[in-house]
């Protein structure tokens, strides 16, 4: 027995000295020497280089001993002390369906001032071609604005004249201006769908405020019906929203689908980039059923024709690969996230549970991991039985994949431990930090401070991944949830989590690197940047551990590397940056504002 052991001992230090003896003597593809670099590993190991092979972390360590990799061959880019980590990966992100719409919305995401949002609202209205509109679809904040308040029905019409125009805040309420209620037909006659209005002034004549009370559907049929783009401005707008991102630092994304989004007719855009193996980012996504009360159907369909596991792009490793289905699964159990609404209560849909059952039924026959939607805890308790009730009757084959919760604002004690005792995880995202005054306003400062209780899913050891939800419910830009974790501050500075709910820098980044790739069942393959993880990381326009917090929403990178391969590069990396093709449609306001802004 003792002989065992030690011939066991043995063999594992063999094996990983012979590792490292690989790793000294082989050649890097690229190198990156001159850095902070933060391992992420379990030790938190900062370390000065990096080597790279076959898009692959070869080795890290101090720059002499990476120098020793390089050969006649090797990329070297001396990153002259700056801060590199993994790649930053968003486990809950509208990805294809942000890219299908990129090029045709204006973003007010990061603008300071709410004189500055409909100055773009007025140049872009003088812009737009006849028969197009000008749109804001969500993604910003009214308390990012110096003046912390919404436009007015009266400045938006002031601003944009006889062109259509629709402004959306989250999936709150909505503005359409004059113009756009003539081209959509809207009077006063108008009927709103169930749980949603057409607000009407003192004189009884429609403002354009449209309000989902919480019930969304009347602001996601203003998005539906809005003039689609062409497939190659949809292909150039994903290819434009993908390079956005990677100047965000990002790499990776997990796609929950989307509402008014169909597979695959409508996820064109990324299609064509992964089939060309042009992916700059690895995109895991689920499958959001479309109509409401015909879900199983197409789930069923979708289980016929697809694999879940297959990988679309040619060249990328889990570059555009099929995970499972979600966010919704079914339309009557969702709750929505419309803090400036009364809070959604299934008990008062007759069908949600049988809905709800069957469809996770079906999952676990053909063995699909799961997401599914649920911002608050009465919610999460209700769909927890149906879970557990499935999973005994299909003996424990529903949660033998990965499954999860998205959001959890204000999940508690209890269900957190029936999450936990079915090895499920919990995806948080940012929403908090574009609408938590209206939380407070609704639910008081008390229940904020633990909402969601990110912290303690952390203390049980529940998987927890970060994002941001965007491009509607929240804004894209990682940094302003990464400062929203950080501080507990809404982006608006409004501070909301207590002390024992703010995460380190590195617990924050942990969560949104390592953490969501759990979320997709990858955490073994990248999020650090020990050897053999998948060389994915970023190096950043200041040190993201040091600066003051303020200015963590400020962040950005100045090269963003994916498997190996330079996707960006600014600064004293310009040079690097990969082309791309210039935007289109030429009214694009992409093309005059970019993305997110910074004043
Ligand atoms: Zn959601």
């Amino acid at each position: 027995m003792k002989k065992l052991l030690i011939v066991l001992i043995l063999t594992v230090a063999l094996i990983s000295c012979q590792k490292d003896l690989k790793a000294d003597t082989e050649q890097a593809d690229l190198i990156i020497t001159n850095a902070k670099v933060a391992v992420m590993d379990s030790h938190r190991t900062i370390t000065e280089a990096i080597a790279v092979k076959d898009g692959k972390i070869l080795k890290t360590g101090s720059t002499e001993e990476i120098l020793k990799l390089k050969s006649d061959s090797t990329q070297s880019i001396d990153a002259k002390g700056r801060t590199v980590i993994p790649g930053l990966n968003d486990s809950h992100l509208h990805l294809t369906r942000g890219g299908r719409f990129y090029n045709a919305e204006l973003r007010w995401d990061g603008v300071k001032t709410l004189k500055r949002a409909l100055d773009m609202l007025k140049e872009q209205a003088e812009r737009t071609p006849e028969g197009q509109w000008v749109r804001v679809i969500g993604g910003w904040s009214p308390f990012q604005f110096e003046e912390k308040r919404f436009p007015t029905p009266a400045e938006i019409n002031e601003a944009t004249g006889d062109v259509p125009t629709f402004v959306l805040y989250l999936y709150s309420r909505g503005w359409l201006n004059q113009a756009g209620l003539e081209a959509l037909g809207i009077d006063e006659n108008t009927q709103a769908p169930e749980g949603s209005s057409f607000e009407k002034g003192p004189d009884g004549k429609l403002t354009g405020v449209l309000l989902a009370e919480p019930n969304p559907g009347i602001l996601y049929a203003r998005i539906g019906s809005l003039p689609p783009l062409s497939k190659a401005e949809m292909v150039n707008g994903t290819q434009q929203f993908y390079r956005e991102l990677n100047r965000l630092g990002i790499t990776s994304g997990i796609d929950a689908g989307g509402g008014g989004h169909k597979f695959p007719k409508d996820y064109i855009g990324t299609q064509e980039l992964a089939e060309a193996g042009e992916m700059p980012i690895r995109l895991s996504y689920y499958l959001f059923p479309q109509n409401q009360g015909e879900e199983y159907a197409e789930f069923q369909q979708w289980m016929a024709n697809n694999k879940v596991g297959h990988n679309g792009d040619i060249h990328l490793e889990h570059g555009y690969e099929l995970q499972g289905g979600g966010e919704f699964l079914v339309w009557s159990a969702g709750d929505f996230e419309n803090f400036l609404a009364p809070q959604p209560m299934l008990e008062n849909r007759p069908t949600w549970r049988a809905d709800l059952k069957k469809v996770l039924t079906l999952h676990a026959e053909h063995g699909w991991p799961f997401r599914i939607h649920a911002t608050y805890g009465e919610t999460i308790a209700h769909i927890l039985d149906v879970i557990e009730e499935v999973d005994q009757e299909t003996k424990g084959k529903l949660t033998a994949n990965r499954w999860l919760f998205d959001h959890a604002e204000t999940v508690q004690d209890e269900e957190l431990k029936r999450i936990q005792a079915l090895n499920g995880g919990i995806a948080i995202q940012a929403r908090m930090a574009y609408a938590g005054e209206y939380f407070v306003e609704r639910y008081g400062a008390d229940k904020a401070k633990q909402a969601p209780p990110v912290k303690k899913m952390m203390a049980m050891g529940i998987p927890v991944g970060a994002g941001t939800d965007g491009t509607r419910v929240a804004s894209y830009n990682p940094w302003p949830a990464l400062y929203w974790l950080v501080t507990g501050q809404t982006v608006g500075g409004l501070p909301l989590a207590e002390s024992a709910n703010q995460l380190t820098r590195e617990e924050a980044l942990h969560l949104y690197t390592q953490g969501s790739a759990w979320m997709s069942k990858e955490e073994n393959v990248k999020g650090t940047l020990e050897n053999g993880m998948y060389a994915d990381f970023a190096i950043l326009s200041d040190d993201y551990f040091t600066i003051p917090e303020q200015q963590i929403k400020n962040l950005k990178s100045v090269l963003t590397v994916v498997a190996g391969k330079v996707v960006y590069g600014d600064d004293e990396f310009k040079a690097l940056n990969p082309p791309l093709p210039a935007v289109i449609p030429n009214w694009s306001p992409v093309k005059y504002y970019g993305g997110y802004q910074t004043e």
